[in-house]
């Protein structure tokens, strides 16, 4: 079998005393989007996480192009060619665009041609170059957060809940950019709470419970199964 993208193993992770994962495995294929489904705690934004090394990972581990990185520092973790977006966005609000952006490019000392690509990406974002970022909409926000992530040239990028409460409009455009993301070959991982919005863009779904993974499986044939949704997601 070909390496995986990304591979998680057995991942137990914890806050604190409470047992968040429980023995979490999931494979991220090379140039696919892998989508998380499940309830709220169901433990997809740990998983996520995990893999950044911003949770205590107490058992298992996690493998990139076949590298372990389980126990690499936090900072190290987006040098391999790991790209997150947190829910949230979490931007530096008082810093401009150019400031964001300027930031992501330092972390793997990226310079002008990559911020030049990703610029193409999202044209909305070079018309604001010099705006504070705390005053962006929305929409505008998810698009920078994902650029800064992308100044990385990540080849693994880590999407949490890019379009919650974004218009339908912007969720589109945050659409076409993670499936042109994936025609360059980036494989990405996306937790989304929205059934369809999952299905519209993902190759695999992996749905999550209780901190493990109960099954994944290709996007055609949860589309085919409700019943898979209505157990593990509640709708469908
Ligand atoms: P949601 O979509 O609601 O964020 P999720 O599937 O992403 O759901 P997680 O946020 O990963 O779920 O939460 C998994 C479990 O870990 C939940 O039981 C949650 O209460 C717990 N948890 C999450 N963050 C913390 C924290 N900072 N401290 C303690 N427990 C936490």
């Amino acid at each position: 079998m070909a390496e995986a993208a990304l591979e998680l193993v057995g991942v137990d992770a914890f806050y604190g005393e409470v047992q968040a994962l429980r023995g979490l495995s999931l494979r991220l294929e090379r140039g696919e989007v892998l989508c998380l489904l499940g309830r709220n705690g169901a433990g997809k934004t740990t998983a996520l996480k995990a893999i950044m090394g911003l949770v205590a990972v107490r058992a298992g581990a996690i493998g990139k192009d076949g590298r372990d990185i389980t126990r690499l520092p936090a900072h190290e973790i987006p040098k391999t060619g790991i790209g997150y977006v947190p829910q949230g966005r979490r931007l530096f609000s008082e810093l401009t665009v150019a400031e964001n952006l300027e930031i992501g490019l330092m972390t793997r000392k990226k310079g002008e041609e990559t911020r030049a690509a990703v610029l193409d990406l999202f044209p909305v974002l070079r018309e604001r170059l010099s705006q504070r970022s705390g005053t962006l909409s929305g929409g505008e926000q998810q698009m920078l957060a994902m650029a800064r992530a992308l100044c990385l040239e990540p080849d693994v990028l880590l999407l949490d809940e890019p379009t919650e409460g974004l218009m339908p409009s912007m969720i589109g455009r945050i659409r076409d950019a993670v499936s042109g993301l994936r025609d360059k070959g980036v494989s990405v991982v996306l937790v989304e709470q929205r059934v369809e919005a999952a299905l519209s863009l993902a190759d695999r779904v992996a749905f999550i419970e209780n901190g493990q993974n109960r099954e994944t499986l290709a996007a055609a044939a949860v589309r085919a199964d409700p019943a898979r949704l209505r157990r593990y997601v509640g709708v469908g």
